[in-house]
């Protein structure tokens, strides 16, 4: 279809989910809203069957999987000069005290810094120490460079990032000490790419970024080996699977709220019934569960008889405080995310960088799977990013004191979905925050001139 056709489709399925939220968050509970949830629900599934239709989405994972494959091989070109010792290199520290996926975001943004200023990447020292592991990077990973730090770098003094800078090697700091924040950062697109994404993909931004994330986790024969064993386990064959990320032990109370295994299966069952409606039959509910918390599996083993329940309570003890920086436990999250890139579907909270990385890892992957997720909190953002922003397209007039005025082409810093038909935001024109309808504003992604992007 035409980029207008695609982008009308998407907004119509964003619109109907908007709406499915505001519906679903009411508290009564009569016969009007249970045929009303059920109507919405076949919507939704038509919906989904709209953007599934044979033909023109082979057309449309192809053209995807171009620009995948385009974005990759101007990573590889910057990454593998012809000599390691004369081009412009960032070096990048590996071991930010955090958890994986948040060092795993940390190398994400420093691979998507260099891009922006025709750098090469290198791990400080390769990445061979790295708490996950006593054996560095390619523990599990290919090296990221074929040149090594020695070669690349040296004795080479490290002068502090800055952009533009002369020096030949700077060394890169974390996202969260930057006193500006360069345009290039998430969720910036390449201008060049931003218009065919737009029609292509329902989330940019998550797409380039899972550009560099699969480009970063190309995982080494050994690591694969095991990921496939991991994957065969779980029958994709028979059907579809819905991923639950459950992230709890130290999250909990200090940077997330508790939420319990029932409101991951709320929405867990809601998907299954669109589903059923696209595909036109039955399904076996099936779901894969990732945690750090080890009794959620035979929780949900008790507790729905009906679901075949994959997930492993070994993985989630490893993942635990005290075992979390063991070859075991970095086996465990990588498979986790592996997996919950696979699943068609994502249940999670998006505070977690875990669940994130399993979102953005599937994006680049030739499906447009930029809304085929649930998040029990935030909304997807990049650590560090600039400000999102959207842009509204219906007028609104405040109702109450806890909403905001909007008009038409103002733009409006986001600062989450309420996941109940309203967002909470800063109008950039009036300086207020607060509520309004999510459905009268669209995404307004920020675009960037990446010139290290090949033809
Ligand atoms: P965040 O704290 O959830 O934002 O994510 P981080 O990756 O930065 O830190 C959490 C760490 O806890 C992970 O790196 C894992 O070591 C462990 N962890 C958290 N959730 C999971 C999970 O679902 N599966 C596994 N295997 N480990 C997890």
């Amino acid at each position: 279809g035409t980029i207008e056709q695609e982008v009308q489709k998407r907004m119509l399925d964003d619109r109907i989910r908007e709406m499915f939220y505001l519906l679903h968050s009411q508290t009564i509970e009569n016969s009007t809203k249970i045929l009303l949830e059920n109507q919405m629900i076949s919507l939704m599934g038509l919906s989904a069957k709209l953007e599934k239709l044979e033909g023109s989405e082979q057309e449309r994972i192809k053209h995807r999987s171009g620009i995948t494959q385009r974005i990759l091989a101007s990573i590889e070109k910057l990454q593998n000069p012809k000599s390691c010792g004369d081009v412009n290199t960032l070096v990048c520290n590996l071991d930010k005290e955090c958890g994986f996926g948040c060092q795993l975001h940390h190398v994400t943004y420093c691979a998507i810094t260099a891009f922006a200023t025709k750098r090469m990447m290198i791990l400080k020292r390769d990445g061979s120490s790295w708490k996950y592991s006593s054996r560095g990077w390619t523990s599990v990973f290919e090296p990221i460079s074929k040149c090594s730090f020695d070669e690349a770098v040296g004795k080479t003094e490290l002068k502090p990032f800055t952009d533009p800078s002369s020096a030949r090697v700077v060394s890169l700091g974390i996202v969260d000490s930057l006193l500006t924040k360069p345009a290039f950062l998430p969720q910036a697109v390449p201008e060049q790419l931003l218009g065919n994404l737009t029609a292509l993909h329902s989330h940019p931004p998550a797409f380039f970024v899972g550009a560099f994330i699969s480009y970063l986790m190309r995982f080494n024969s050994e690591t694969k080996q095991k990921l496939e064993e991991s994957v065969k386990a779980i029958e994709f064959e028979k059907g579809p699977v819905v991923g639950l990320q459950i992230r709890r032990t130290d999250k909990v109370g200090t940077e997330a709220a508790f939420h319990g295994l029932k409101e991951y299966m709320e929405w867990t069952e809601i998907w299954f019934k669109v589903e059923e409606k696209r595909q036109g039959k039955k399904l076996k509910r099936r779901i894969f569960i990732a945690s750090d918390d080890p009794t959620v599996v035979p929780e949900a083993k008790n507790d729905y008889p009906e679901y075949e329940v994959y997930g492993s309570t070994e993985i989630a003890k490893t993942a635990q405080l005290n075992n979390r920086y063991t070859d075991a436990s970095l086996m465990g999250v990588i498979t986790d995310i592996y997996i919950l890139s696979k699943v068609d579907y994502l249940v999670c909270t998006f505070s977690s960088q875990v669940c994130r990385m399993g979102y953005e890892l599937r994006q680049p992957a030739g499906a447009d799977d930029g809304s085929k997720f649930h998040s029990l909190d935030d909304i997807y953002y990049f650590g560090g990013q600039q400000a999102h922003e959207v842009v509204v397209i219906e007028d609104h007039v405040a109702l109450n004191n806890k909403e905001i005025d909007l008009k038409i082409g103002d733009k409006v810093g986001i600062a989450g979905n309420h996941w109940n038909g309203y967002s909470k935001g800063t109008n950039r024109r009036t300086y207020k925050e607060g509520v309004f309808p999510s459905y009268k504003v669209i995404n307004d992604w920020r675009s960037f001139n990446f010139e290290a992007l090949l033809d």
